[in-house]
């Protein structure tokens, strides 16, 4: 992702070939809402020119003239039908279609954007590079299609009404174009003021990441209970003054240098510009007399109005600027190529999964994960999987589930790489509970399914509840299944106790056809005990399929059909229960030590 300092130096090419890519985005999300937002503003800007600077030219030019009441008065009363009707039409497509069409606009953007996020693979979240244009590039999505559209409106209503104007003034007195041009000498000076304060703003976005942290931490459930447990809002108050005033400081930098760039192009634009302009017209008015008494009105009136528009297109330039950033940032992460790539295979028949000397480094990382890891799991097979915290369980897990992919050696499945097969059918024929599964606030019937579903899977999603164990307690609740899980969003949510989430997480394991099912280490929660029958029910449950489970308690794989054991990413020992005990290695050892510790020695 794109580097911010680096930012700064876009050049013109790309902002303006980024803008047109939005452009497209947008026509394509929303047909015709480019071109009619384009002809409003035409019309505003005109409609605008044409009547306070027009009409009014016209009407005090007349006085003393020979002016026709009655043509002045049909003029204005067409114009004034015509601003009415108008008007209606600008309400009506702004209050109502621009803001649905706009909200199209947004969908459409999120949902590439999500449906890319979907794509990347899970190493991209430990990339701090990419991860922070990936943030960016889904959090600001919506606000910053919304200052892309306004900053063409405004482009558009401005150069519209400043041609006119422009052309007018040439028309009255070519002089007057001295006192507009002054203001485009202090365009470079404003565009350094720009670039200074940008990229002040950029030096402070790092401070306010770590102080929206600390915000978070407060508000978030997740940390309710440590922070009234420890001592940890003082540390998080600390951070976050410390953040501030890290801002503070920042913000302290360049602020004289600032103050005076900012006086001299406003004294030049704002003051020194319109003011020649008005004392020179006066002069040519009722000095000289050549110039009419409305002319010399409209001089007036639009020479501030010119001027601006000059000394605000540095500004308008560094707003598509910073609009063709964050566009960049998201081209980059449109075009991103996901390491993870889709085969083509249909599963078809059901078959084992073999890894095959697999090793599997991290990212960064120095050393290999797993090493040489030779593992095979039949269709209908019961493995476990056990091994200290830190062998490299639940590594392998992600590496069958394809969230990364080996660096060395191969992963089977019914005798295909599994590379061949198409990702996401590949990956419906798991089901896993993870250690630190999540709860969606959602419905409880969104929670089992954990997919779009209907009314039809009612009765799938209350036998997947029994099965787990909990429909007894879903039951209880006046909305039964379709209880909002947490209560974010809804008042009447029910929140379920830590090992009610396992068994709500469990559930979904019921409510789907799997070739395997992978539970990794999710009963943490639970007693040694509990783990055992948790296990063994599924295992009554999931006959028809393979279950990998993941332990570092070794009384859970006393049943299964294979035991690995892991030890610093290798498989140290292999076999049955049996098997291994009578071989009297690490395993019957550890499995002795930790049975000695629950007092339940066979
Ligand atoms: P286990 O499940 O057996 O407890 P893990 O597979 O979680 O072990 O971790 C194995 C090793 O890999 C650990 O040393 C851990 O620090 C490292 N590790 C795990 N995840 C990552 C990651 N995303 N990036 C780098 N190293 C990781």
């Amino acid at each position: 992702m794109i580097n911010k300092e680096k930012d700064i130096k876009l050049p013109l090419k790309r902002i303006i070939s980024n803008n047109f890519f939005m452009i497209k985005m947008m026509n394509k999300a929303s047909p015709g809402l480019f071109l009619i937002n384009i002809l409003f503003n035409v019309w505003f800007s005109l409609s605008d020119f044409i009547f306070y600077t027009l009409m009014l030219r016209y009407i005090i030019n007349g006085i003393g003239r020979d002016i026709k009441f009655l043509p002045l008065v049909t003029t204005l009363l067409v114009w004034l039908v015509l601003q009415i009707i108008m008007r209606f039409l600008s309400d009506l497509y702004y209050q109502k279609y621009y803001s649905m069409k706009l909200n199209e606009v947004f969908r459409y953007v999120h949902t590439v954007v999500y449906k890319k996020a979907e794509e990347v693979e899970l190493g991209c979240y430990e990339n701090p590079k990419f991860y922070d244009g990936f943030v960016k590039a889904i959090s600001e999505c919506q606000n910053r299609t919304g200052q892309i559209i306004n900053t063409i409106n405004q482009v558009v209503y401005r150069v519209v009404h400043f041609s006119a104007d422009f052309i007018l003034l040439t028309v009255i007195d070519p002089f007057l174009l001295l006192f507009v041009i002054l203001p485009v000498l202090v365009a470079p000076l404003k565009v350094k003021f720009n670039k200074i304060a940008y990229s002040r703003t950029v030096k402070t976005q790092i401070n306010n990441r770590r102080r929206d942290y600390s915000q978070r931490v407060f508000y978030l459930a997740d940390y309710a209970k440590e922070l009234r447990l420890t001592n940890m809002p003082g540390l998080m108050i600390k951070c976050f003054r410390e953040a501030s005033l890290k801002n503070m400081k920042i913000l302290k930098e360049h602020g004289v240098k600032l103050a005076v760039m900012a006086y001299i192009s406003a004294f030049i634009s704002e003051i020194l510009a319109p003011l020649g302009a008005t004392f020179y017209s006066v002069w040519k008015t009722l000095g000289v007399k050549t110039m009419a008494y409305g002319d010399c009105v409209v001089v007036i009136n639009s020479i501030d109005n010119l001027a601006n528009t000059l000394t605000n297109s540095a500004d308008i330039l560094m707003k598509f600027q910073e609009n063709a950033l964050f566009i960049e940032n998201l081209r980059e992460f449109l075009s991103y190529e996901p390491k993870i790539k889709e085969g083509e295979l249909c599963l078809k028949e059901k078959g084992s999964l073999v890894l095959n000397n697999v090793f599997f480094k991290y990212d960064g990382a120095k050393d290999y994960t797993l090493k040489n890891v030779s593992i095979e799991i039949g269709p209908n097979e019961k493995v476990a999987i056990v091994g200290h915290n830190g062998a490299g369980k639940s590594t392998l897990v992600k590496l069958l589930l394809r969230l990364y992919d080996p660096t060395r050696g191969s992963i089977t499945y019914a005798g295909q790489n599994v590379k061949n097969y198409r990702l996401k059918e590949f990956r419906n024929a798991f089901s896993v509970v993870m250690q630190d599964f999540h709860i969606f606030a959602m419905s409880v019937f969104d929670n089992v399914m954990l997919k779009k579903h209907n009314e039809e899977n009612r009765e799938k999603v209350k036998s997947s509840l029994e099965k787990s164990g909990l429909y007894p307690k879903i039951e209880s609740f006046a909305n039964k299944e379709d209880t909002i899980m947490t209560r974010e969003f809804d008042d009447k949510g029910e929140q379920l106790s830590g090992g009610e989430q396992q068994k709500l997480a469990i559930a979904h394991v019921y409510s789907k056809e799997n070739r395997f099912v992978i539970l990794d280490e999710p009963s943490s929660a639970l007693d040694p005990i509990a783990e055992y029958e948790m296990y063994e029910r599924m295992r009554e449950a999931c006959k028809d399929c393979g279950i990998i489970f993941i332990s570092h308690r070794l009384s859970s794989a006393v049943t299964a059909d294979k035991i690995y054991l892991m030890e610093d990413g290798t498989v140290a020992e292999s076999g049955t229960h049996r098997q291994l005990m009578e071989k009297k290695g690490k395993y019957a050892s550890m499995f002795l030590k930790q049975a000695e510790n629950y007092g339940e020695v066979e």
